[in-house]
């Protein structure tokens, strides 16, 4: 079989840069994949949408009492802005969100382990916060060799207000308590936009079955910091070396590739993909959804949304070939949600890399954590599994979903970052009824 471990690296290194969502270096990994399409014989389109953007344009968290300190830190996206000379209050840390917790926090800027959910935010809003700070990072980082998480407050987590908040690293955290602190000044300001981010995609009409369509996904952004080899680099030059192996090996039913932009913010454009191309949806029978691949020692995943045949079927077929991998069913926090969302069964295909050999989501998901063999191996099996389906003499599945994955694939997406805020005020308003 024709595929190069090798060539997957070379396109790596083509994108091998920030890729975050509504950004230049996004535009430009766009630019280069639709190239790669043309240059091997398909036809690309960008298609656009719209995702929301901010810029911190100043953001500043200081001791005031018992003594002076400025911390480092960074801004939370969308958590508003602090009034015009930041805000001066009251300093608490508190271990959890129980009752007696939350009772003490009103009108204190109140910091917290980890970040913040819808649940959370929510909490410290009613309970009266007007400031928040989030942690991150380890005792064991060293200064030069870390950044602060660059976070953000999620489109529907805003529907009972906002305040501002940072992030601040877990060394700061530790001394801000030990040392007492009890009045901070807290300046946030930002702007609030909306950019343009875009899908890449192309199509390879089946020879035999061109009404029946097996969609193909990668996403190609990253988030700050991150040069995204691994997460999802290594998808997205899997994808185009699938396009190229289908290409010359022309597959019975039609393949639909989307190279997603701006996964990392919420599926934003999966989601848009298949808002925009509903008709094609209905006849789409399968995604195929390829998120990390690469590292050295790990484990060949794939995680299933959809019935128990599927999953019956793709571990039997890893057998008989004699590619280990582990097969079962799952939802996956990645491109093949927003189908799977339609009723179209998504095979998530994954290398889990083994602990401590890999990171993604900050400046260490370099180029150097993965090998041409090992995606060559895995890019093998993705292949040898799609054929039997995608040139099989008739659809091996139902286009269905469980009732256990159709409960699990709404709630996933509901809890995560791009779910619209109408949909909660819609909730909301069910929940009253
Ligand atoms: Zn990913």
């Amino acid at each position: 079989m024709d595929i190069s471990g090798k060539r997957m690296v070379e396109n790596l290194k083509a994108i091998d840069y920030v890729r975050l969502s509504g950004t230049e270096g996004e535009a430009k990994a766009a630019e280069y994949i639709s190239s790669k399409i043309k240059e091997l014989g398909a036809t690309p389109t960008i298609e656009t949408f719209d995702v929301p953007f901010y810029t911190i344009e100043k953001v500043k968290f200081e001791a005031l009492e018992p003594f002076y300190k400025n911390y480092e830190v960074t801004g939370y996206g969308f958590s508003g802005n602090a009034a015009k000379d930041g805000i001066e209050a009251e300093f608490i840390y508190i271990e959890s969100f129980d009752e007696l917790s939350l009772k003490r926090i009103s009108g204190k800027i109140v910091m917290f382990m980890g970040g913040v959910n819808a649940s959370i935010f929510e909490k410290l809003i009613k309970a009266g916060a007007v400031g928040f700070v989030g942690v991150c990072g380890s005792h064991l980082d060293k200064k030069g060799t870390f950044d602060l998480e660059e976070r953000m407050i999620r489109e529907h987590q805003l529907v009972n207000g906002v305040i501002p908040g940072v992030c601040i690293h877990v060394n700061d955290a530790v001394s801000l308590v030990d040392k007492g602190v009890k009045k901070v000044k807290l300046t946030l300001k930002q702007n609030e936009t909306t950019a343009k981010s875009r899908n890449v995609t192309t199509i390879i009409e089946g020879t035999d079955f061109p009404d029946e369509i097996v969609s193909i996904t990668a996403h190609f952004d990253s988030v700050p910091f991150s040069h995204g080899m691994f997460d999802n680099g290594s998808g997205t030059v899997n994808n185009l070396e699938m396009l190229r192996y289908y290409l010359k090996n022309k597959p019975r039913r039609t393949l639909r590739f989307v190279f997603c932009g701006s996964e990392e913010r919420g599926l934003l454009g999966s989601r848009a993909f298949v808002e925009q191309h509903s008709e094609e949806v209905e006849k789409t029978r399968l995604c195929c959804n390829v998120d990390m691949t690469g590292p050295v020692l790990g484990k060949d995943i794939v995680r299933i949304t959809g019935e128990d045949k599927i999953i019956s079927a793709i571990d039997y077929y890893a057998k008989v070939i004699g590619h280990v991998a582990t097969v079962y069913q799952d939802t996956y926090p990645s491109d093949g949600m927003p189908y799977a969302n339609c009723g179209v069964p998504a095979v998530n295909f994954y290398r889990q890399a083994a602990p401590g050999t890999t990171l993604i989501h900050c400046r260490y998901d370099t180029l150097s954590r993965i090998t041409a063999k090992s995606l060559e191996s895995t890019g093998k099996f993705i292949i040898e599994v799609m054929n039997t389906i995608i040139n099989a003499d008739c659809f091996p599945f139902e286009r269905k979903m469980p009732d256990n994955m159709v409960q699990k694939v709404t709630t996933m997406l509901n809890n995560m970052p791009g779910n619209k805020k109408k949909d909660d005020k819609d909730k909301a308003e069910n929940a009253k009824k």
